[in-house]
């Protein structure tokens, strides 16, 4: 064995009718993995198609018009998410949110909100359903959202600099049109409304104080996330990672900022607030200082593959179990199960995990196809 090299357990895989366990056993309403996280978060990617291609997501040169998206009797029904959700409730999730793709493009959306609203924790309350969203449709849809029960939304919005956003999201998209989507989400009521901008070296770390200004003063939350090494298509190199640290020095130096505590224990963001008391901003350093510790989500793609890291190769295949006829108490069984045997910690052991990745052909899965 190098020093490189990092053993863990080999995961099991549920796959088909004969993957199931021979005894069912009833959600508890709390269940914890390898690391004792509970399962608390689920995101369901709703689609696999985006109208934009982000250099660092869905890059052009290999999500191109050729490139094969699923068909729609691939991707899971509302119903079959529905599904999911409930049993996810049932063993203790508390926040659903929507990804993609770009989630706005499923037809219906509003239909499938309203289904998650109905659900209800053990202990009779409402989920919280968020949304991340390119926000390229927003101003069309974010009332028939709220009224459905969608809870908040994230935007993601990586420069105010018309350029520099039309050519990263590559489609000539014009950034007012995003910036008006905000301002009717939040008038909708879709608040607090997060802001992600992935700052990536060389392509927009010039606009991140310009941004900052920007949101100061607003009722949004700017968060800038370190460019990830998620999916193969990417083209990540450590190099092109602008540390968070970094991030607030810039712009601390003009807009002064002091450190605040998480709002809650495991919160990814950490958060700073300027001296002056004209709002808060957030840091996602999910590559300089990974929160494995405290990651409780579970991801389901768009064709009802089960992930327990954004980093996964593989994941569990439970639209197969769905239409191969399992009841529901086989399917939270088989949850319950691929939770308590949860192992992941993929940023914690980054280096070390990239090399063997890339020494094995491995590939991990796509953001797209996942969501973030
Ligand atoms: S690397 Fe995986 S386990 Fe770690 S925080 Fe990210 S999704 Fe969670």
């Amino acid at each position: 064995m190098t020093g490189a090299e990092v053993q863990e357990p080999v995961p099991r895989f549920y796959r088909s009718l004969a993957d199931l366990p021979a005894v069912t056993d009833e959600p508890t309403g709390r269940v914890t993995d390898t690391m004792n996280r509970p399962l608390h978060d689920l995101r369901i990617s709703v689609t696999d198609r985006c109208n934009f291609r982000c250099v660092y997501c869905m890059p052009k040169e290999v999500f191109g018009k050729d490139f094969a998206f699923m068909e729609r009797d691939e991707l899971l029904s509302f119903e079959e998410m529905t599904r999911l959700a409930r049993i996810s409730v049932a063993h203790g999730v508390e926040k659903i949110r929507l990804t993609g793709g770009e989630p706005l493009l499923r037809k219906g959306l509003e239909e499938f909100v309203a289904m998650l609203a109905a659900l209800r924790t053990p202990d009779g309350r409402p989920i919280d359903i968020a949304l991340t969203t390119n926000g390229s449709a927003l101003a069309v849809k974010a009332q028939a959202l709220k009224d459905a029960g969608l809870t908040r939304v994230t935007v993601s919005l990586d420069s105010l600099d018309d350029t520099t956003f039309r050519m990263m999201n590559d489609v000539n998209f014009p950034v007012a049109k995003i910036l008006h989507g905000i301002d009717v989400a939040h008038e909708a009521g879709l608040g607090p409304i997060k802001i992600n901008m992935v700052v990536k070296r060389g392509q927009n770390e010039h606009d991140i104080v310009a941004m900052a200004r920007h949101f100061q003063g607003t009722p949004y939350i700017l968060r800038f996330i370190e460019f990830m090494d998620v999916g193969s298509s990417n083209g990540w190199e450590m190099g092109a990672v602008v540390p968070s640290r970094e991030v607030i020095g810039l712009i601390n130096v003009e807009l002064p900022l002091d450190e605040v505590a998480p709002n809650y224990d495991g919160e990814t963001s950490r958060r700073w607030r300027y001296r002056d008391g004209s709002g808060e901003i957030g840091v996602i350093s999910s590559v300089t200082q990974s929160f494995c510790r405290s990651c409780s989500r579970a991801r389901v793609s768009t064709d009802g593959k089960l992930f327990t890291c954004l980093f996964a190769t593989e994941g569990h295949d439970l639209r197969a179990l769905m239409r191969g006829g399992c009841t529901d108490e086989q399917l939270a069984t088989v949850m319950a199960q691929i939770w308590r045997e949860r192992t992941d910690r993929y940023s914690q052991l980054r280096s070390a995990k990239t090399i063997q990745l890339r020494a094995s052909g491995m590939k991990k899965i796509e953001m797209s196809y996942i969501g973030g």
